[in-house]
């Protein structure tokens, strides 16, 4: 009996101990694995099952919920977190069984689909079935992006394969009916550009490799002045690159503000210098990239510079997009009006390709706008051509038209005629160096 108490004794202890370290376990493989905020995988759960998932023709895709920020700030970290379940719950709901959704962090969920017919079909429906989330009968309504990858290679990791999702979503250009992006090499090739652009670019402008050229701008009236326009370059290893792949990226990374800043600042100490030789300055225009106008107050940067190499502001004009009038956080109106203040100029720049109208910019206090190259290059004699009417409305809102990118002497003379302002394009000008700018401006002085 008694032998019989003490193995049982053992027995329920060797039971306990054994319960007890499964449970254990199960306690450090949940807090290894598992999500405690959407009950999901995480991504080290993603990675371990993935790898015996993965195989050819296997999509792998990010899915990065957009402003998830806001709804916190808003709302509070409780509704965070209840939106986050509930998006990993609806897209659970849309996945076959077999596949599998995991959180990676804050706003990002990573999925691996074997099956699926239509994959665009599928994320689409994944991204309106999120825009409105239910939580205690108030309605949110969310926003993602996501970047796709199609398993192509069978040797390749799962880790590798997310990162391709991850370069498809970076990617990603913001589009109103279209927030997802598929995996090509094209953009890895892309990215490692990037990449490079980005190691190199502090160094670049420290070392002074950054060079502004100017365009000419040609008057078509007798009254109106030479003016030109700042365009920048640069000089890498005595190989001059041309903005349009640096400028973009810049853009991406923000580094754009200091970019501009820098020929702003070159632009004024050339008019320092030009005012020894000219008593009437042309002006000069500079791009200003959208992203300056999320810097509160930065034209009293501007002003300050203008300031130190006693420059008029009226010698400036500050190019802008039209895609800056597109977003609703910035209040235009209000920012061009403290610009105008200020004295400077403004000109909307390759007028025609986005959105605005012209009511807005009689709203704005804009003074010119840059007509751009795709109607002067439809330009056809004998013709009523688009660029008719938008010269014709310019003058009704007393604007001053440039036209950008004249190539031929028909083109002038049909602008001359319909009576265009100025022009700038390969037919007077290439972009120059400033020295070649002087020479230009005196020969075009000499024979006015
Ligand atoms: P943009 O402001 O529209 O500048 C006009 C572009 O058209 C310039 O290209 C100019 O060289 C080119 N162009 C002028 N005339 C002709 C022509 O007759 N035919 C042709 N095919 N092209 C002509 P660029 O210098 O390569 O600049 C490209 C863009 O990069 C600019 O377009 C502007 O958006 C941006 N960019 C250039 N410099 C700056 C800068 O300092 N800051 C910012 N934010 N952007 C800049
Ligand atoms: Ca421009
Ligand atoms: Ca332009």
């Amino acid at each position: 009996m008694e032998i019989f108490i003490i193995t049982l004794i053992i027995f329920i202890l060797y039971l306990c101990i054994t319960i007890f370290n499964e449970n254990q376990k199960n306690k450090l493989y949940k807090l290894a694995y598992i999500d405690a905020i959407t009950n999901l995988g995480n991504y080290y759960f993603f990675c371990k099952e993935g790898e015996k998932l993965i195989k050819h023709g296997t999509y792998i895709i990010i899915l990065d919920i957009n402003k998830f920020k806001t709804f916190n700030r808003k709302y509070g970290y409780e509704i965070g977190d209840k939106i986050l379940k509930n998006v990993g719950q609806k897209v659970k709901k849309i996945l076959n069984m077999n596949d599998m959704v995991c959180r990676f962090s804050n706003d990002v969920f990573g999925l691996l689909i074997n099956h699926v017919q239509d994959i665009e079909k599928l994320i689409e429906n994944i991204q309106d079935s999120l825009k409105n989330i239910k939580i205690e009968e108030k309605t949110y309504n969310v926003y993602s992006t996501i970047g796709i990858y199609k398993v192509s290679n069978d040797n390749i990791s799962i880790k590798e394969s997310i990162d391709k999702a991850l370069i498809a979503h970076d990617n990603i250009k913001f589009n109103y009916n279209k927030n997802y992006n598929i995996y090509n090499e094209k953009m890895e090739k892309r990215l490692l550009e990037e990449h490079e652009i980005e190691s190199k670019m502090e160094k670049a402008l420290n070392n002074n490799e950054f060079i502004v050229y100017y365009q000419p701008k040609i008057p078509l009236k007798d009254n109106i002045n030479i003016e030109a326009e700042a365009l920048i370059r640069w000089s890498d290893d005595g190989k001059i690159i041309k903005p349009n792949t640096f400028i973009p990226v810049f853009e991406k990374n923000g580094f754009i503000k200091k970019i501009d800043i820098y020929v702003y600042e070159e632009v004024c100490k050339l008019l320092k210098e030009l005012k020894k030789y000219y008593k009437k300055l042309p002006i000069i225009s500079i791009n200003v990239s959208k992203e300056n106008f999320y810097v509160e107050n930065f034209i009293s940067e501007y002003v300050r510079i203008a300031n130190k190499y006693e420059i008029n502001t009226n010698n400036i004009e500050l190019e802008i997009t039209e895609s800056v009038a597109l977003d609703e956080t910035i209040d235009i109106s209000y920012v061009i009006g403290k610009i105008k203040e200020k004295g400077f100029r403004i000109s909307i720049d390759d007028f025609g390709t986005g959105y605005s109208s012209f009511n807005m910019l009689l709203d704005m206090k804009i003074d010119t706008i840059k007509i751009d190259k795709k109607f002067i290059d439809c330009i056809k004699k004998e013709e009523n051509n688009l660029v008719n009417y938008i010269i014709y409305m310019a003058k009704d809102l007393n604007l001053k038209t440039v036209a950008e990118g004249v190539e031929n002497k028909m083109q002038i003379d049909y602008l001359k005629d319909i009576g265009c302002d100025i022009v700038q394009g390969y037919y007077y000008s290439k972009p120059l160096p400033k020295d070649e700018l002087k020479k230009y401006i005196d020969k075009f002085l000499k024979n006015y």
